[in-house]
C-alpha cells in the first residue's frame, strides 16, 4: 500500500498538525525549511489528474488556513505552495499531496524557474490550444 495511505491509517507513524473527515497534514520527514508541511487528502488519489473537485475545493482552503496559522506561529513573512503530479515534476509519492514551504531569509531553498522567450505568436497558439 501506499506510504501516505499507511500514514493515514496510522500504521506509519507521522507529525500531525491537522486533521478532519477529508484531508491530513503532516510534517515533511525531510523539512525543506522549518515548518514543511505537507497535506494530503484522506482518499488516494494518484495526483492532480485524478483529483476530484470537491476534494480539490477543501484540501486547497484547508492549505490557506495552513499557511496562514504557519505564518502567524512561525513569525514568517512567506510560504510557497508546491505539487508535484507525475515522476517528470519530481512526485516521489503517489498519493496527491500539497507542500507548503514556510520561508525565511538565508534558508538556501533553491525553487527556480527558467526564462523560455516566445513570440507574440507563439504566445497566440499556445493560448488557442491550452485555454479553458
Ligand atoms: P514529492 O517529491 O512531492 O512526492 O514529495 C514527497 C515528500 O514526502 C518528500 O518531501 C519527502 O520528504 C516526504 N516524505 C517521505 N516519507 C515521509 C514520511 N514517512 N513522513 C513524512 N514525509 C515523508
Ligand atoms: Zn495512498
Amino acid at each position: 500500500m501506499c506510504l501516505f495511505c499507511e500514514i493515514k491509517n496510522g500504521n506509519i507513524p507521522s507529525y500531525k498538525i491537522y486533521e478532519d473527515d477529508v484531508c491530513l497534514a503532516f510534517l515533511d520527514i525531510s523539512q525543506a525549511t522549518i515548518g514543511h508541511t505537507l497535506i494530503i487528502p484522506k482518499k488516494h488519489f494518484d495526483d492532480i489528474f485524478s483529483l476530484d473537485e470537491e476534494t480539490a475545493k477543501h484540501i486547497f482552503d484547508i492549505t490557506r488556513k495552513i499557511s496562514k496559522n504557519i505564518k502567524e506561529k512561525l513569525n514568517v513573512s512567506a510560504v510557497n505552495i508546491l505539487n508535484n503530479s507525475g515522476e517528470l515534476a519530481g512526485q516521489t509519492i503517489k498519493h496527491f499531496h500539497i507542500h507548503v514551504i514556510p520561508r525565511y531569509e538565508n534558508d538556501n531553498l533553491k525553487i527556480e524557474f527558467s526564462s523560455n522567450k516566445l513570440s507574440p505568436e507563439q504566445f497566440t497558439d499556445l493560448v488557442n490550444k491550452i485555454k479553458l
